[in-house]
């Protein structure tokens, strides 16, 4: 028992390791279809208690235009799905492998306009497409099991609860600012206008001020709005794109 003990936590050190040499690169220890199975899992454990609405016309209109921009996004191909919660929330996030809620709160302060509806939408697939949610659960699981090793607790665990808790932390300001850029990029390619992005964080600046506890995921993020802004700016002058939202 001390040898196996003595073994994982050599194994575990080793994970941890290697996930601080590769911050900010692709995730080592949760593939591809473990990532869809634990964003199924949490996806069901969040629908629990959310009210989610996948019929409505409103829920359908959300659906088209992430399936539109998800489309664009392809390969890798992930079961992405642009889910409705009808809750007065200002907020939209993401879990591994596919599952993306959009609160109606957010459609409503962004006036329901597609363009900008499909940038979030961007935003988040490119968390989901380039595996910035399977790092940061990697990250915090692999420290998480090493402490209850350590203290001898139990391993086992319910692993969407987990990642439930975990879709609430930040990204890096790394994976911020390449879900922004991404998500004009995949949102140009489905149509959308790419500068809708500016109109967006103009908004979550103005709300920010008004009620900085809505924010938590999606707008709390490391860059300020305006750094976020800066680089949005710079990605659309560099791809030498344009649209009506450049005065923002
Ligand atoms: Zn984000």
């Amino acid at each position: 028992m001390k040898t196996t003990r003595t073994i994982v936590l050599l194994v575990l050190l080793g994970t941890v390791g290697m996930l601080l040499a590769g911050c900010g690169g692709r995730t080592y220890l949760i593939g591809r279809s473990e990532q869809i199975q634990i964003g199924q899992e949490a996806s069901q454990e969040f629908e629990q208690t959310a009210r989610v609405d996948r019929t409505s016309d409103r829920a359908r209109w959300l659906a088209n235009i992430g399936q539109r921009v998800a489309a664009a996004a392809q390969p890798p191909e992930y079961p992405y799905e642009f889910v409705l919660v009808r809750e007065d929330v200002n907020n939209a996030f993401a879990y591994p492998g596919g599952p993306i809620y959009f609160y109606e709160g957010l459609i409503d302060s962004l006036g329901a306009d597609e363009h900008q509806v499909a940038w979030v939408c961007g935003h988040e697939l490119t968390h989901v497409r380039n595996e910035h949610a399977a790092k940061r659960i990697e990250s915090a699981l692999g420290a998480q099991l090493l402490i209850e090793w350590l203290i001898g607790g139990q391993t086992t665990r319910n692993i969407a609860g987990a990642v439930t808790n975990i879709a609430m932390q930040k990204y890096s300001r790394d994976d911020e600012y390449e879900a922004d850029t991404e998500g004009v990029r995949w949102a140009a390619a489905a149509g959308y206008d790419p500068t809708a992005a500016l109109a967006v964080l103009a908004t979550f600046s103005e709300l920010q001020g008004q009620d900085p506890s809505d924010f938590e995921i999606l707008f709390y993020s490391h860059p300020g709005n305006t750094d976020r802004t800066d680089n949005v700016r710079d990605y659309l002058r560099d791809n030498n794109l344009t649209g009506r939202y450049l005065g923002r």
